[in-house]
């Protein structure tokens, strides 16, 4: 099996297995007036129970665990695919080169990373040689084993914050959240349908991919069309009611 469609069965899986988690035990779910009050409760129970986490071996790498940062009430959510050398140190997502200029692409549809809630796919630092933490530029993307692992970290996130709209960065991202195998060229600047297996059920999240930050620093020419999804993203704002 081509490892495209090996990636795509694993989250099929993955999915799978959170519906059928959410059909069987209500409870863990919140309900939606609950949310908004428990929010950022709810996001530190979330953190603290997968605090030492070692369901794939990024755990035992890991400086810090990069669980994500920002306004547990988000309306609009950053979903990139994984910590970073600099993110690792700090244990916080977005901080490098390439969370310099998100920040920057936040700021450009008046919005602050405050206001905004940014996580990965994955929350510990995939490296092409875990013997040298110490060494930068030892990134890789994470492997389709490790996504599968952690994903459902981030559908919980997405359950407890109900975001109207998720941006995804880049094609990892963009394919594990909305389990498709077309490239990020292809996909960018439209809005998706996506259900959340937690949290708020029936109603579907709007997702919109756009291009990795990290790319962009490779190649500036793919702004424009980063700014053209932002102002998409801004104007989708105000139109959607708010959850
Ligand atoms: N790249 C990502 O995808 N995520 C981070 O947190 C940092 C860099």
């Amino acid at each position: 099996m081509n490892k495209g469609r090996e990636f795509a069965e694993l989250i099929s899986i993955t999915r799978k297995f959170l519906e059928q988690e959410r059909d069987k035990g209500i409870k863990e779910f919140m309900q939606h007036g609950e949310k908004k009050k428990a929010g950022s409760g709810a996001l530190d129970d979330l953190a603290r129970s997968i605090k030492d986490c070692q369901n794939c071996k990024l755990g035992r790498t890991r400086t810090n665990l990069v669980f994500g940062a920002g306004n547990p009430r988000a309306e609009l959510m950053f979903v990139g695919e994984g910590p970073g050398f600099d993110e690792d140190r700090l244990g916080i997502p977005f901080v490098g080169k390439a969370g310099q200029l998100l920040t920057k692409i936040i700021e450009s549809i008046d919005l602050t990373r405050e206001e905004v809630y940014i996580s990965n796919i994955v929350k510990c630092h995939p490296m092409r040689d875990p013997t040298h933490p110490e060494m930068r530029g030892n990134d890789r993307p994470p492997t389709q084993d490790e996504v599968a692992q952690c994903l459902p970290i981030l559908f919980k996130q997405i359950g407890i914050i109900e975001p109207k709209i998720i941006c995804t960065l880049g094609s990892p991202a963009t394919r594990a959240v909305l389990n498709l195998s077309e490239g990020i060229g292809k996909l960018r600047g439209k809005f998706y349908d996506f259900y959340p297996p937690y949290g708020k059920f029936g109603e579907p999240i709007k997702v919109i991919p756009t291009y990795h930050p990290a790319y962009l620093l490779r190649d500036p020419t793919r702004k424009k069309e980063v700014w053209e999804d932002m102002k998409k993203i801004k104007k989708a704002m105000t139109s959607i009611s708010p959850h």
